[in-house]
């Protein structure tokens, strides 16, 4: 797959491009990513990229004739890539998202500086417009390499025998299961003795209730919006008798702090 990044800083890529699954994937030609220098597009004695805006206020705006020029030079060399705009107002990127664009054969991103782009290249080059969060970077470079980052480690072939992303949180709609590695006992903490204990049915059957336990704790909107499935909700409802008959027994026992009273929780 082909990743390009449209950029006035193309060095912020060159650190992204040579660590771990990255690199990795790029030595197995799984990948490629490259950058095109918005700057090298811009006319004029000093290839200025951006201006002021009209109708005055603060702030500059990406002039659009570099980023068209930087755009189609891209599109020469991955005529079938789908172009994205790096954007706080883009569509939030999620696993989901991720996974559908490693359908794509390339990906060109245009990573915007100041206030951004001009309108016209928004309306008139751009298919996909993403965001990585209801927050505002300084530039679309970090959000690219994010989303190169979490497609690329999708893209079959890429993560060796000894990692997974079928396992990872959000792509069954959980968080993923706890781990613990060696040692067997670090600050007097062991790890649950099931995961010691060779049995792989009993493995899978903890690792399915950290699942869900992690994700009732941490993210319950996982839950509500996922399809649980038939042993998974047989778990949660097996939780729910069990605690239903802890609070039984707690108020039947009389021992709970008055009502209304101080309560230490
Ligand atoms: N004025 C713009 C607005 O309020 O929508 C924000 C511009 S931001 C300072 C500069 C550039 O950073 C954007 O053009 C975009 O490329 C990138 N950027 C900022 N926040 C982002 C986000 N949450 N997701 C993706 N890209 C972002």
């Amino acid at each position: 797959m082909e990743f390009i990044a449209l950029t006035i800083f193309p060095d912020l890529f060159a650190s992204f491009r040579e660590h771990g699954i990255i690199k990795r994937a790029i030595d197995r030609k799984i990948i490629s990513v490259t950058t095109l220098n918005i700057r090298d597009f811009a006319t004029g004695k000093h290839r200025v990229t951006d201006d002021r805006p009209y109708g005055g206020g603060p702030g500059m705006v990406m002039k659009p004739e570099p980023l068209a020029a930087a755009i189609r030079a891209a599109k020469s060399s991955a005529p079938s890539a789908k172009t994205v705009l790096l954007s706080p107002q883009g569509r939030a990127f999620d696993q989901k998202t991720a996974r559908e664009l490693t359908a794509c054969s390339g990906l060109i991103f245009v990573c915007g500086r100041y206030e951004g782009v001009d309108e016209r290249i928004y309306q008139n080059y751009i298919d996909l417009e993403i965001s990585i969060g209801d927050y505002v970077l300084t530039g679309g470079e970090l959000a690219a390499m994010i989303i190169i980052d979490a497609v690329t480690r999708l893209i079959p072939g890429t993560l060796g025998g000894e990692d997974s992303a079928e396992k990872d949180s959000f792509s069954d709609g959980l968080l993923e299961h706890a781990h613990y590695t060696r040692p067997p006992v670090f600050e007097d903490d062991a790890p649950p003795e099931v995961l010691l204990s060779g049995n792989h049915k009993e493995i899978e059957k903890w690792r399915l209730e950290s699942s869900l336990i992690r994700t009732l704790l941490k993210r319950r909107d996982l839950l509500e919006k996922g399809a649980l499935d038939r042993q998974e909700i047989a778990i949660l409802k097996k939780w729910c008798t069990d605690i239903e008959a802890i609070i039984r027994a707690q108020s039947s026992s009389g021992t709970g702090p008055p009502s209304g009273g101080q309560q230490k929780r």
